[in-house]
């Protein structure tokens, strides 16, 4: 019998209902979620690592206008496009992350190379940007990430103390864009990646959970490999992506005990809105989320694609 593979990705959660999106939208959504899964599905199946399946996964949701990530990152509170990201494998504990830089097209290649390229595990603002001239990372121009609805976003809460989860209906409501992927290869190792524009109308230099590893992403084979969405500060305070994996590593938890203790229960009670996708050794896969909606999907160990927006 060949080793489970398995893969999810999400493509953030928030205020999401079926009532905001038109027909088209959705089969949009839909669409891109399809072909993200896809490209990290098909690098497992042909014998590639997870780190390669999150990357390519994470990658394809950058590339795509609709998600906070890359091409659609939010703009911060001086019309700034500033992007974190990171990645970390589940073998040997190995992590790298990036945040708060510019017109890097791909910012979970950028986190990469500071794990693969680097003796550093997080690098920041100026000098990631030029930690990634220095080894060719791809650079965009800011028009490349300038998106239309962003910027609308943007508008609606500039000057304001408000700052914004990137799917809301309304200013005060909330909603979370980020991307991030999770998989498990033939070889049985873990990895887990996330990227974010943030949030909308954040302030300078404001670092959420997506890039910082504990918070946003973890991996380790021996429990799970986890990528977060939601409200960044509530999720640094819970340490949500390590908590999960500590609950299963000195508890005893299963994934979905984790999950539904964290995601449920901890968060809920100091309102941290949100979800994340999860991934245990054996290929178990939980999409939990306390908010209205999630973009996500996952291929499972029997190889069963599953395409998911509202509750
Ligand atoms: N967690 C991200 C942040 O706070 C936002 C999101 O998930 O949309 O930066």
């Amino acid at each position: 019998m060949t080793n489970p593979i398995a893969i999810a990705i999400h493509g953030g959660a928030g205020t999401i209902l079926k009532s905001m999106l038109t027909p088209e939208l959705e089969a949009e959504y839909t669409e891109a979620l399809k072909q993200s899964i896809n490209a990290g599905y098909q690098i497992l199946k042909q014998g590639g690592s997870s780190l390669d399946a999150v990357e390519a996964s994470v990658v394809s949701l950058e590339n795509c206008y609709l998600f906070n990530a890359g091409r659609g990152a939010v703009f911060n509170s001086i019309g700034k496009h500033e992007m974190d990201a990171s990645i970390m494998e589940g073998k040997y504990l190995k992590a790298g992350a990036v945040s708060s830089v510019q017109n890097i097209k791909n910012p979970v290649k950028l986190a990469r190379a500071v794990m693969d390229q680097s003796e550093h595990v997080f690098l920041t603002a100026a000098g990631a940007m030029q930690f990634a001239k220095e080894r060719n990372i791809e650079l965009a121009p800011d028009d490349y990430f300038f998106v239309q609805h962003r910027y609308d976003q943007w508008q609606s809460v500039k000057d304001t103390d408000h700052y914004n989860l990137d799917h809301v209906a309304e200013p005060s409501d909330k909603k979370f864009g980020t991307v991030g992927a999770v998989a498990l290869d033939c070889f049985g190792n873990m990895a887990a990646a996330t990227s974010t524009g943030g949030m909308t109308n954040k302030k300078y230099g404001r670092v959420g959970d997506s890039p910082i590893i504990g918070a946003g992403t973890y991996a380790n084979n021996t429990t799970c490999a986890i990528s977060c969405t939601g409200h960044g500060e509530l999720f640094i305070r819970s340490v949500v992506a390590y908590d999960i994996s500590c609950l299963m590593e000195y508890k005893g938890l299963s994934l979905k005990q984790a999950c539904d203790s964290v995601v449920y229960d901890k968060l809920v009670k100091i309102e941290g809105e949100g979800g994340l996708i999860a991934l245990d050794a054996k290929g178990n896969i939980e999409l939990p989320f306390n908010s209205e909606g999630m973009y996500r999907a996952c291929v499972n160990t029997t190889g069963e694609i599953f395409v998911a927006i509202y509750k």
